[in-house]
């Protein structure tokens, strides 16, 4: 087997950089460990937001992402024949204690934050506790990303481009001419590893952070789902009539298992927030591609050259994704070119 790019890891980074060899004709095979339920792309809640609600800020480049990524996930909407982009409306819940941020908010001079409609008003006050002041950030996106990856990979089993296998880089021998996995030689070999990534001999020189997320899967029957709710914690209408709860930030631990007290926690700010009942169904854990300085990390390694990386995609996989993947496959298709959405070039740290 000869292709001339190996990317190793399909979540959203090896799903959306595969998608750009493949519109390019290019040569490829993706190697993709089976049945890792601990992959971030699946934990996400996978929304692309332009505001910072922390702050009432819009995310910076947002205007450069957020019309690539939604031109991406409609053209393989079209290409896989399924449903990958909903646009939805997030209304956001505020104590009447930040009643001066919520001022701000609604005198803001950005194209995505609103006040509530009488409509919005009507359901805050049927299905949420009344004690909240609310603004309104519309469009925000939901992507389908467990449909995406797995039609994906089903697209690309068809087609024999992937593998489901565990690539042990001690197996793997890479050398500036070229790589070799087993009975696979490929001209370049492409990480998208997610936070394993910081374990990989190669790359592991990078600035990766330790953090991890986790979310809760509810079923709230009766709560509308046209609209994501964020009050601190954020109820996402997600597959199967469900609703993804989440998120946490944790910096110091040992494992990706659940943590108890955060469900516990979480469920209270439930009980207070929601006027209806609600169960939790599932509690999933994984690990974000973090980076000291949330630095993108896309590029070919300075020493050696048959060797590239996708990763510290941090909170932004589904939004900055699309356009970091266009600009890697450019930049490894026809490396004359400048690749300009890179923060930092890989030299920085990889001397
Ligand atoms: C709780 C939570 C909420 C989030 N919410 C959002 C959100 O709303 N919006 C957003 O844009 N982002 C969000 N994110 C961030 C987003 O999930 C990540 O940016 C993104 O999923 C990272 O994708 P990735 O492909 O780099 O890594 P992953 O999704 O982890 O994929 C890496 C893949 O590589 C495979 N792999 C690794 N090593 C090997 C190997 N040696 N051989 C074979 N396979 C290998 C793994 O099994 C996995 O399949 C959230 C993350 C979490 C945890």
């Amino acid at each position: 087997m000869q292709p001339q790019y190996l990317i190793i890891g399909q979540g959203i980074a090896g799903t959306l950089l595969s998608y750009e060899f493949w519109k390019q004709g290019k040569s490829f095979l993706l190697i993709d460990e089976a049945h890792n339920i601990s992959k971030a792309s699946l934990v996400a809640g996978a929304i692309i937001n332009p505001v910072n609600v922390n702050r009432w800020t819009t995310v910076q480049g947002q205007e450069n992402y957020i019309p690539t990524a939604l031109q991406t996930y409609r053209d393989l909407e079209r290409i896989l024949g399924i449903s990958l982009v909903e646009e939805k409306s997030m209304l956001v819940f505020h104590d009447e204690r930040k009643g001066q941020l919520l001022k701000e908010a609604q005198s803001s001079s950005s194209e995505y934050i609103h006040p509530p409609s009488r409509a919005d008003i009507t359901l805050a006050n049927r299905f949420f506790t009344g004690k909240y002041g609310i603004a309104k950030v519309a469009p925000v996106w939901k992507i389908h990303a467990a449909q995406l990856l797995s039609a994906w990979s089903d697209f690309l089993k068809s087609k024999k481009l992937l593998k489901e296998e565990f690539l042990n880089t001690d197996e793997c021998v890479i050398t500036p001419g070229g790589v070799t996995f087993k009975e696979i030689r490929a001209e370049k070999i492409i990480f998208c590893e997610g936070a394993k990534a910081m374990h990989n001999p190669l790359f592991n020189k990078l600035p990766f952070t330790k953090n991890r997320g986790e979310a809760l899967l509810l079923s709230v029957p009766d709560l509308p789902r046209e609209n994501i709710y964020h009050y601190g914690i954020r109820l996402v209408p997600a597959a199967k009539d469900l609703f993804w709860c989440g998120s946490n930030y944790q910096w110091q631990f040992n494992n990706v298992l659940p943590d108890p007290i955060w469900r516990m926690q979480t469920e209270a700010t439930l009980r207070q927030w929601l006027t209806i009942p609600f169960e939790v169904v599932d509690h999933v854990v994984a690990e974000r591609p973090t980076t000291a300085g949330q630095q993108f990390l896309a590029g070919i390694h300075p020493a050696m050259p048959s060797a590239a990386i996708f990763n510290g995609l941090g909170t932004k996989g589904f939004s900055c994704g699309p356009a970091l993947a266009n600009a890697l496959c450019r930049q490894l298709t026809d490396p004359g070119k400048t690749f300009s959405l890179i923060s930092k070039p890989l030299e920085t740290w990889l001397k």
